[in-house]
């Protein structure tokens, strides 16, 4: 089977900025630069997609400032919202949008949910005293808004990738009760706390600290967890359950895979990409052989859907050597 055969099933991240300086500044970072936009650019950025046959794409907005909580995630002209309406009117339904449904690129602290005013005092374990301890239902409240103020702007998916507990249940029950029933769920079933995501927070967030995700991400220690975390967002109404990262995440998608029949999406994610990246400009490695291990390797684990960097470059250069 030749790796190009699933391109239906790719799924291309794109970040699309509001302002751009930021779009200029990240570009001189020089990785992930396939993936990003200025938001004057996207209708010809999509079209460009669409002629290497990328027709799912996942968006992240980045918005042209952030406040402490996030308010323009949820504004009617934010800048997800304003990309998919310029999306949509160019391309209908040549595109399926999947939206990106957090609240980390848009507030200063990065992190994916509310703060209580409460704080983590946990004398046993030093690390954690004085940490700020996220409000699960509060979070919900924002992710309501979020998902409502994107399906109104005519997304297909929603993807809430926060990892609140009972998020896709109480975000199904609010795309019903207000009419998007068409609006699919694309869950982040099983995100793993991992610095594997750092070098997409430094081009995109411009925030080179690491942030303690573990509350509420999962852990890499529990296989047992991230299985149930997927069967219960396929019970709350999930369309698309995804795993990320993928490659020492193998087992894990062999066995969600086992219990679940809704289709499996596996994300790729930014560090895996920069070691390929990074290896193939010392010459260390042969880029294409890789891209092909890689997609072939989640294809046998039991992905029926891929979320990479590299389907740009893979079906753009690689493909004609
Ligand atoms: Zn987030």
């Amino acid at each position: 089977m030749n790796v190009i055969d699933g391109v239906n099933d790719f799924i291309f991240p794109i970040f699309v900025y509001e302002s751009e300086l930021n779009y200029q500044n990240s570009l001189r970072l020089q990785y992930l630069n396939d993936s990003k936009v200025f938001i004057k650019n996207i209708s010809a950025f999509v079209q460009k997609l669409i002629d290497l046959r990328i027709c799912n794409i996942l968006i992240f907005g980045i918005p042209a400032k952030r406040d402490s909580f996030g308010a323009s995630s949820f504004d009617k002209n934010g800048i997800t919202q304003k990309s998919i309406k310029t999306i949509k009117a160019n391309f209908g339904s040549r595109v399926n949008i999947i939206s990106d449904v957090c609240i980390c690129q848009y507030n200063t602290s990065g992190h994916c949910g509310v703060h209580s005013n409460d704080v983590v005092n946990n004398i046993k374990d030093p690390k954690n005293m004085g940490i700020l301890k996220i409000d699960n239902d509060k979070t919900l409240n924002v992710l309501g808004k979020i998902s409502l103020s994107l399906s109104e702007s005519g997304t297909d998916f929603i993807a809430p990738s926060s990892m609140m507990d009972g998020q896709i249940f109480y975000l199904k029950k609010i795309l019903e009760n207000n009419g998007f029933d068409n609006v699919k769920i694309m869950s982040y079933s099983s995100k793993h706390n991992s610095s594997l995501y750092v070098p997409f927070r430094n081009n995109n967030f411009f925030k080179a600290d690491f942030i303690d995700k573990s509350s509420y991400q999962n852990s890499f220690y529990n296989l047992r967890e991230s299985i149930r975390e997927a069967i219960m967002d396929v019970d709350e109404g999930a369309d698309w359950i995804m795993i990320k990262p993928s490659l020492w995440y193998m087992d894990l998608v062999k066995a969600v895979k086992s219990y679940i029949e809704k289709p499996l999406v596996v994300q790729n994610v930014s560090g895996e990409y920069a070691f390929i990246q990074a290896a193939a400009e010392k010459r260390w490695l042969n880029k294409k052989e890789w891209y092909v291990l890689f997609f072939m390797s989640m294809r046998r684990a039991g992905a029926d859907k891929i979320i990479s960097y590299f389907i740009f470059e893979l079906l753009n250069k690689v493909s004609d050597n």
